[in-house]
């Protein structure tokens, strides 16, 4: 018997070793993974200037107290903020840390304005934001919360793509709208740039914070972050996954204007930022402003994309919709996406379910056009199977 805690429903199968878009078990078999850690290794398995960098790092400092100056952190900062609409970033450990911090900035932004009335926070049905006790009540998922009450209070949650039932929810004590720019446990769905511009809007003539949970969808999408090409400006974005390319790392952007209430003493973590994560956080810049780096990313992803809907057009008593953007796929299934996702085992490639009966596809951001078109062969050949 495991004497690990059995919270994961887990597929009877382990890994020893992977690289880039494969990862081997220990009888030597090799699976294409586009899971990649769900969205994680985004630069896929042991890329070289990781491992080099993981290496150099570990000789020099791992860990200090973030009660000192962390030049790495520094950088990391400075390099995300220049490129990005955030003025400030503050360092966690995951993603549900990142959100959490979300969350304690816009209450803390209110309170330190002299309007601590406005603290609570409209989410949305389907939402996932992580698994601490604000961010499971705030997506308010019963599969999640069940048994871990109290609720913890200070979220008012409205239907997805419900634009008038947010208008009827705003109120005086309303601080913040939250929303995942795509849902990714969700089911890959992407808020459409209108919807964003609405809710830009809507927290502009009521004075709200927007915050856009960026964790699974980061650097993913052929930008930094997938909320970019609706032009509209957020004012806080957690972020986690693949920022640190499979090393715990997640942060909070922050604006100026909605950092204004962290000072000294309001937050703080003993790991978050810490130098082994900061130089693999840089490490992963490094490849990511690699020229044409988002351009190869919005290409193959397109190439991806019109593949899947290929085959969508081929089985369309199997798929039905093609969802996502950049290397953020999602493939709605007209059959159990369970049973999908077992045969693709079978074929030796590697994926993932979401709600509404979808399966995520997440390449590694280097992934080769061959391995794209391996995974295309892969799918439709389980097509052909469930026909
Ligand atoms: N927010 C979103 C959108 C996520 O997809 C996830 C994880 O899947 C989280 C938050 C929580 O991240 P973590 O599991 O790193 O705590």
């Amino acid at each position: 018997m495991s004497s690990v805690l059995d919270t994961y429903a887990r597929k009877p199968i382990s890994f020893k070793e992977g690289k880039g878009s494969y990862i081997f078990t220990e009888e030597g078999d090799k699976y294409l993974d586009f899971v990649q850690g769900i969205a994680t290794n985004i630069l896929g398995h042991c890329h070289e200037h990781l491992v080099k960098t993981i290496q150099e790092q570990s000789k020099k400092l791992w860990h200090v107290s973030n009660a000192f100056i962390i030049p790495e952190q520094e950088r990391l900062a400075k390099r995300l903020t220049n490129n990005t609409f955030a003025d400030f970033v503050c360092f966690q450990n995951s993603g549900t840390e990142a959100t959490e911090a979300s969350i304690k900035i816009a209450r803390k932004y209110f309170h330190k304005i002299g309007k601590p009335e406005k603290n609570r926070i409209i989410t949305f049905k389907g939402a996932f934001h992580g698994r601490t006790l604000a961010a499971l009540f705030a997506a308010n998922n019963p599969k999640h919360t069940e048994g871990f009450g109290p609720k913890v209070d200070g979220f008012d949650q409205v239907p997805f793509a419900d634009h008038e039932a947010v208008k009827k929810t705003i109120n005086k004590n309303t601080a913040a709208i939250m929303i995942e720019t795509i849902m990714g446990e969700g089911g890959i769905k992407v808020v459409p740039d209108s919807c964003l511009k609405g809710l830009r809007d809507l927290c502009d003539e009521h004075d709200l914070l927007l915050i856009l949970d960026e964790v699974q969808s980061a650097y993913r999408t052929g930008s930094f972050f997938a909320f970019e090409k609706s032009g509209v400006m957020p004012d806080i974005v957690p972020v986690a996954k693949g920022i640190g390319g499979g090393f715990p790392l997640g942060a909070c952007l922050v604006t100026k204007k909605a950092a204004t209430g962290m000072i000294h003493g309001t937050h703080g973590s003993t790991f978050g930022g810490n130098p082994l994560a900061m130089a693999i956080g840089n490490a992963v810049l490094d490849i990511i402003f690699e020229k044409d780096f988002f351009k190869n990313v919005k290409k193959k992803g397109e190439y991806f994309g019109n593949g899947l809907n290929k085959i969508k057009n081929k089985f369309p008593k199997i798929i039905s919709e093609v969802r996502g953007i950049g290397l953020m796929k999602g493939i709605k299934v007209l059959v159990d996406n369970t049973e999908f996702i077992k045969k693709l085992m079978d074929h030796k490639m590697l994926t993932v379910k979401a709600e509404e009966n979808v399966i995520r596809l997440f390449p590694p951001l280097i992934v080769e056009d061959n391995e794209l078109d391996e995974a295309i062969n892969k799918i439709q050949m389980v097509c052909k199977e469930m026909n």
